[in-house]
């Protein structure tokens, strides 16, 4: 039956959860509709936020322009350097490395993508690594950044996560956005549509509203617990539902990479702050006990550890409703995959831009509702396969974790673009869908999926035509590597003097 509140007009907005997705909200919110709007957010300092969540991806500089914000300003106060990709370490065989990065590789014809040229150049013998094609890997592999002109590169953040909500924090209160410290006790909600009418703090005081945005991280106080909606649980495809995080000084100059390191039940991070690296381990609970993991990552840092290991559980998968009624879920509480390709802080981003382009401003109506959840899961859907892509995919014999994941079934989807690709070459990206074309091409490539055919177009190109075309990309991008500046100078200079 179709919900229709048309005369009830959304003013009243709260914000449940100030972490970085309740400070993102406040932030979108504040800044389009914040005339419009009474935008109060409740957060509790006792309970903190998950404090991680330090790798971003390119889509991060959208939410950046939309707000205004300024980027060496933001790069101070968040102690944030630049990220071109992730580097997967061990994932495809022990010792054995790829780069996932951003930007494109070659060029691309209209009946063929570059990927086709490149395998009908290494068959005769003309190409080099796929990677020598793609201006941002090389220039993570030289460890330079630098803004380019026109085209630039196309990049991202590590930031200091507390830092990123302090500072959002900043930023919405001088929109009108209200903070208001205390700890949630109880959600009161109407009788019959089950809607939520107000939430009680510790401290007696209740806050009604109109709309209420359930940031509260993995509790869901909203979403979950008061309202019901189930989630649900992909750990059958994503085995990994623990992480332990540490933070270490930095001993040596930051790189513009994630470094993603497999260990024998789960992976192992490092994001390079300017001032600190941020480490955790991420492993499943099925394969490896929190001491063992805790372990492991400790016997696996760099310098003296400046925080105590902290153990974080979780479960992948997602809120199978992340609107309901007058409650939208953003960030944790609507769901989590895990962070091995850094898209949590995309999705929150995705979920506000969303959120905005269908503001029930004249009233919450069901068909809304159902567009949004539609919207949000085919996103988080697609964002599902790829990541199960890289653990499934793999030569690793060398634990029962990795046996476990090569052997799995996996979504019908997913098979479907591996079958493509090693069958084929091709790869096509689904409408709307996160990863293009050259992040699925990478990660196939590098963990160890090589195509058995390639496009005709490519056969049609001799030896010295072909050669010519591969060798103008190489060689035009090994002439802007070498201009480049380093990495830690680059953003010594950028950062510190805005
Ligand atoms: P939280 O940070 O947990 O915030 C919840 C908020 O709700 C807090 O302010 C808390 O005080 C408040 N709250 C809860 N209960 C109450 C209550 N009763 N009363 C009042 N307030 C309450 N994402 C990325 O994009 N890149 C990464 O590299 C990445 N790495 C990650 C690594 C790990 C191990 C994990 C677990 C997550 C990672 N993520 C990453 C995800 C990222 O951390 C989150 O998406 C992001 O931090 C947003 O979290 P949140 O704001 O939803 O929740």
């Amino acid at each position: 039956m179709q919900k229709d509140n048309r005369d009830n007009k959304v003013r009243r907005v709260v914000i449940a959860g100030g972490g970085t997705a309740g400070w993102m909200v406040a932030a979108g919110l504040s800044k389009t509709l914040g005339k419009l709007l009474d935008i109060r957010l409740v957060e509790s300092d006792e309970i903190g936020t998950v404090g991680v969540g330090e790798a971003t991806i390119p889509t991060l500089m959208n939410f950046h322009h939309l707000l205004d914000i300024n980027e060496q300003e933001f790069m101070a106060a968040t102690q944030a350097t630049f990220k071109l990709g992730i580097s997967f370490e061990n994932w495809r065989d022990v010792k054995q490395d790829y780069i996932h990065s951003f930007g494109l590789t070659g060029t691309d014809h209209w009946t063929a993508g570059f990927q086709h040229f490149w395998m009908k150049g290494r068959e005769r013998g003309l190409a080099g690594d796929y990677g020598d094609y793609c201006l941002e890997l090389k220039a993570a592999q030289a460890n330079k950044f630098a803004h380019l002109p026109r085209n630039g590169m196309n990049y991202a953040y590590h930031l200091d996560a507390s830092a990123y909500a302090r500072y959002l924090r900043k930023f919405s209160e001088r929109f009108g956005v209200k903070r208001i410290e205390g700890k949630i006790v109880e959600v009161s909600q109407h009788a019959g549509s089950g809607d939520i009418r107000s939430i009680r703090l510790d401290s007696g005081a209740e806050i009604e509203g109109d709309l209420f945005i359930d940031c509260t991280g993995f509790r869901a106080l909203l979403i979950g617990q008061a309202m019901g909606v189930e989630y649900e649980d992909w750990s059958h495809w994503l085995f990994c539902d623990s992480a332990v995080a540490v933070q270490t000084p930095s001993t040596g100059p930051a790189i513009p990479l994630t470094r993603s390191i497999a260990r024998d039940s789960g992976w192992q991070w490092r994001i390079p702050l300017q001032s600190r690296v941020g480490n955790g381990i991420v492993f499943s609970s099925r394969y490896m006990d929190d001491e063992r993991a805790v372990g492991t990552l400790l016997a696996n840092i760099d310098g003296e550890p400046l925080t105590k290991p902290r153990v974080i559980k979780f479960t992948p998968g997602q809120r199978r409703k992340v609107w309901n009624g007058n409650c939208v879920a953003i960030g944790l509480a609507s769901g989590f995959l895990e962070p091995i390709e850094s898209t949590s802080i995309h999705l929150i981003q995705r979920g506000i831009v969303r959120l905005m382009q269908m503001f029930p401003s004249d009233g919450i109506c069901q068909s809304d509702i159902d567009e949004y959840n539609k919207q949000a899961n085919a996103e988080i859907e697609h964002i599902r396969d790829f990541i199960i892509l890289h653990y499934h995919v793999t030569n690793r014999q060398d634990s029962a974790f990795w046996r476990d994941c090569c052997s799995m079934a996996i979504p019908a989807s997913l098979q479907h673009r591996i079958d493509l690709f090693r069958e084929t070459g091709r790869v096509f990206r689904v409408p709307n869908e996160l990863f293009a074309e050259n992040s699925w091409i990478q990660v196939m490539l590098g963990q160890g999926v090589m195509p058995r055919r390639h496009h005709q177009s490519a056969d049609l190109m001799g030896d010295a035509e072909l050669s010519h075309f591969l060798g103008n990309i190489s060689s035009a991008i090994d002439k802007t590597v070498v201009q480049l500046p380093l990495h830690q100078e680059y953003v010594d200079k950028y950062c510190r003097a805005p």
